[in-house]
């Protein structure tokens, strides 16, 4: 499954307990990313003059790295994506990845916030976790990217009849057993 929402919208939280549930890896690209940021990896090194103004990493970068990602053994029954396809062109590549594995993706779920919740949650963590990219400048900044390029993948994913939309504000558990009522359809939750 792919998950999809704008930055603040509490996909990690989410993702790690869908993954609990489901006993699914979630794979984060902004994880991967920080990680060797912080490591100074040459893919680090590459995706952090990005990430620190709140633009995307090329699809070069990224698509290699999920590619990789998705090849290890854990992913072989079933996944979570969070983070990735950001871009029409990386859904592209990830169909061209699923088809050579002959996977397929059972549902796509957007987790939906206002651009005014969400700035508030990203300040706040901003003071609990210095991440180099939750400045208001920045994060305005991330918002809208998400807008332009991100959003638009709904409709997409949509036409293809695997959207599923559940409301991200409210209570962090509330908002889990929302999504788990949710893909109770399409998965053994
Ligand atoms: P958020 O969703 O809160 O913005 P993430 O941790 O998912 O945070 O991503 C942080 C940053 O990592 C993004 O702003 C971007 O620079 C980079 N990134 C993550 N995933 C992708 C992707 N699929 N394509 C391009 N860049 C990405």
């Amino acid at each position: 499954m792919v998950l999809l929402g704008p930055p603040g919208a509490g996909k990690g939280t989410q993702a790690a307990r869908i993954s609990e549930r489901l006993s699914i890896p979630a794979i984060s690209t902004g994880d991967i990313f920080r990680a060797n940021a912080s490591g100074a990896t040459e893919l680090g090194k590459q995706a952090k003059q990005y990430m620190d103004k709140g633009e995307y990493v090329p699809d070069s970068v990224t698509n290699a790295m999920v590619k990789e990602r998705l090849a290890a053994a854990d992913a072989a029954q079933g996944f979570l994506l969070d983070g990735y396809p950001r871009t029409e062109s990386q859904v592209h590549e990830l169909d061209a990845m699923l088809a050579e594995t002959g996977l397929a993706l059972d549902v796509v779920l957007e987790i939906t916030a206002d651009a005014e919740a969400v700035v508030a949650r990203l300040l706040k963590r901003a003071t609990e976790q210095n991440r180099a990219d939750d400045t208001e400048p920045v994060i305005r900044r991330r918002l809208e990217v998400y807008a332009e390029q991100t959003e638009p993948l709904a409709s997409l994913y949509g036409s293809r009849g695997l959207l599923v939309r559940v409301d991200g504000i409210g209570d962090v558990d509330e908002v889990t057993e929302r999504i788990m009522t949710a893909l109770a359809p399409y998965a053994a939750v």
